[in-house]
């Protein structure tokens, strides 16, 4: 990952040095800024690979930086993970109205933030580098193009949804995706009338999954998370 720019936004210096200091460590290099408006500048100018975005910020705040950064042609594409010490923002930043990537709770180590990073990172890549490999987490393995899915030694059996729900899981490793997201991408719904059904097949793949169950996590109040290899 070396060579990956990251700009960060954050204005309390004591913080944003925390969080430099350790992404500079794992082999990224930094651009940081304490505004809304230099972020925004910044983003546009200098095409970071990620932004690490505080929420709370003077003039602007994150949440509008954010919904800026998404909205714009040139800036869009960019990855953006949200620092946030207000749990009940949450919702709406993993939501679909603000499209941040994923988000860290403050106070957060800064292991949790470097693997964080990485994570985007690698999602943010072009899919199909990753999604045709089989992949193994724990005693589960999957292989999307033969439609193969084991614990352990033994073959599971999963109905198409099911299948479909778990890749759509695993290909966001890592993030947490509200049970709208996957009404959508999984059922091809637009509206969230259906939440209940996403929570009945995530039931009843984890007892498919058996020991395997604990990959798929919930994240109450916002939906389910792929849990990531690193530990
Ligand atoms: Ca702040």
């Amino acid at each position: 990952m070396t060579g990956k720019s990251i700009l960060v936004v954050e204005d309390e210096e004591d913080i944003l040095d925390l969080i430099s200091y350790n992404l500079k460590q794992a082999g990224f290099s930094i651009v940081a800024v304490g505004s809304g408006e230099e972020a925004l500048e910044v983003a546009s100018e200098e095409a970071p690979s990620l932004v690490l975005l505080d929420l709370m910020l003077p003039g602007i705040d994150g949440l509008e930086v954010c919904r800026l950064l998404k909205g714009n042609a040139e800036t869009k594409h960019i990855p953006v993970l949200m620092l946030t010490a207000r749990t009940e923002e949450v919702d709406r930043i993993v939501g679909l109205e603000l499209g941040a990537d994923d988000y860290l709770t403050k106070p957060f180590s800064p292991r949790e933030l470097v693997l964080r990073v990485r994570a985007i990172l690698r999602r943010a890549q072009p899919a199909e580098e990753v999604s045709d490999e089989c992949f193994r987490v724990g005693p589960l393995m999957v292989d999307p193009i033969g439609h193969r899915v084991q614990v352990g030694r033994e073959e599971i059996e999963l109905t198409a949804t099911e299948f479909r729900l778990l890749l759509t899981l695993a290909e966001r490793r890592g993030r947490v995706q509200s049970r709208e997201e996957l009404l959508n991408v999984v059922w091809g719904y637009e509206h969230s009338g259906y939440r209940r059904t996403v929570d009945t097949h995530v039931r009843r793949l984890r007892e498919k999954l058996r020991e395997a169950a604990d990959c798929v996590e919930t994240v109450r109040g916002v939906g389910y998370r792929f849990r990531r290899e690193e530990r």
